[in-house]
């Protein structure tokens, strides 16, 4: 029996996209204003999408053959425009203006209960923040590039180094323990910034974007985790300021002050035992409330916790510590500990082409002189995004990924069908997709 759904949400997604688009400002006059610049926008947003650079050509190839293309009835375009007219129009554009569309999202998630499976112990979610490095190159770069020297030689006698220009985004994503799903939030950009004297850094990035966005994600009521970067005293203040929470990796190596605190008290332990398939672990947990995070009077006091994981020989697999402002006890160490680790738990498909994407699809349209490299990662962000609001909250979109046996064939399959026959709209192309049904005549 077929299901009476439709692919509403993702339809009102991109239409809230497409009109994100219709405010970037256009500053062409008169002639050579052949493609509205949200056309321009929502083409390089449907090769991302569709999660393929080569979505448009075949789509301009259907276009000369049937007069009207996917883009046009899926993603709104009048026209397909060329790559190089994309890369010139996008450059200008900051990728600040498409943040409302992350917020749209969230609430688009939450309005079909998605959200409730990012939800920790009923109401907190996890935002993981990380740095990842979006483009490298030795001969291309622009004003915001950052740069490091590369292949000195080590005696530094001569200037044999060569300079290498590089992107970095700090990427905040929500994400969950068990399961494998994860939300894309609008990312910082890591890079020289106008009247600063040191070099911009990954815990800058997450300041301005707490600064920036936290009150927007407040009703979330955060929890934001990180790894040993991030534990530390001013880091963890900002996070607080925000109304936030969180839990950082707090490694002994780099916090010798937290260490030699802890070593002088008895801790309380917790030994849990856990099946694993045929076999068994020991989880042992440890604890410690109110430790000064560094010296001085004005210390912060966080709460402590470790984890170690022993197999049944008793060799120890896994061990961890990390801080927090949340209370650690008996009842809670154990959840605290599986959110904390919960980012680097994740290893699917999904995240692994989330954190390379840029690599991919960047060569499609270039770097740009301006913002073009981090306005494509950011639609980039968006694709993946609107992937995971579809993935939990659209019927026939789900029917249609469960025919298909991984992420990569469901759209190599998309992208297969979507080259010959124009579908009127996802509705359509997912009826077609997830019942297997011959596709409908052209329109
Ligand atoms: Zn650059």
């Amino acid at each position: 029996m077929r299901l009476k759904v439709c692919v509403q949400r993702l339809d009102s997604l991109i239409g809230r996209l497409r009109q994100c688009c219709e405010t970037f400002p256009d500053k062409r006059r008169g002639i050579n204003t052949t493609y509205p610049l949200a056309d321009i926008a929502m083409a390089a947003f449907s090769a991302f999408f569709m999660q393929s650079p080569s979505f448009l050509a075949y789509q301009k190839h259907l276009a000369e053959g049937c007069g009207r293309s996917n883009c046009e009835t899926l993603f709104g375009l009048r026209k397909i425009p060329s790559d190089n007219h994309i890369r010139d129009m996008l450059d200008p554009v900051s990728p600040a203006l498409l943040h409302p569309v992350f917020a749209d999202v969230l609430t688009a998630l939450d309005r079909s209960g998605g959200l409730a499976a990012f939800r920790r112990r009923g109401r907190h979610v996890l935002i993981a923040f990380d740095g990842t490095e979006y483009f490298c190159s030795k001969e291309i770069s622009c004003e915001h590039c950052s740069t490091r020297e590369r292949g000195k030689d080590k005696n530094k006698t001569k200037g044999t180094g060569k300079t290498e220009y590089f992107h970095t985004a700090l990427c905040a994503t929500i994400v969950a323990p068990g399961h494998n799903h994860v939300v894309p939030l609008q990312p910082e950009f890591i890079r020289p910034q106008d009247g600063a004297e040191k070099q911009d850094c990954e815990t800058r990035a997450a300041k301005r974007w707490l600064a920036t966005h936290a009150d927007r994600y407040a009703w979330l009521d955060p929890i934001y985790i990180g790894d040993d970067l991030y534990s530390r005293q001013p880091m963890c203040e900002a996070v607080l300021a925000a109304g936030g929470h969180f839990i950082f990796v707090c490694k002994p190596d780099s916090h010798t002050l937290v260490q030699e605190y802890i070593a002088g008290v008895r801790l309380p332990i917790l030994n849990v035992a856990v099946k694993r398939g045929a076999r068994r672990f020991t989880y042992r947990y440890r604890w410690l409330n109110d430790v000064p995070l560094r010296d001085g009077k004005d210390a912060l006091l966080v709460n402590w916790f470790e984890m170690e994981i022993r197999d049944a020989a008793g060799a120890v697999t896994y061990r961890n510590s990390f801080v927090t402002d949340l209370p650690v006890n008996r009842r809670t160490v154990a959840d605290l500990a599986d959110s904390g680790r919960s980012r680097w738990k994740i290893e699917n498909e999904s995240f692994n082409t989330l954190k390379t994407a840029g690599y991919h699809l960047e060569h499609s349209f270039g770097h740009g002189r301006q913002n073009l490299a981090a306005l494509l990662v950011t639609l980039n962000l968006l694709g993946f995004a609107f992937h995971t609001v579809c993935d939990h909250a659209e019927e026939l979109w789900r029917l249609a990924r469960s025919k298909a046996s991984s992420r990569v064939q469901f759209f190599g399959r998309l992208i297969a069908i979507t080259s010959f026959v124009v579908f009127p709209s996802w509705e359509s192309l997912m009826q077609t997709m997830a019942y297997r049904q011959p596709p409908p005549q052209p329109p």
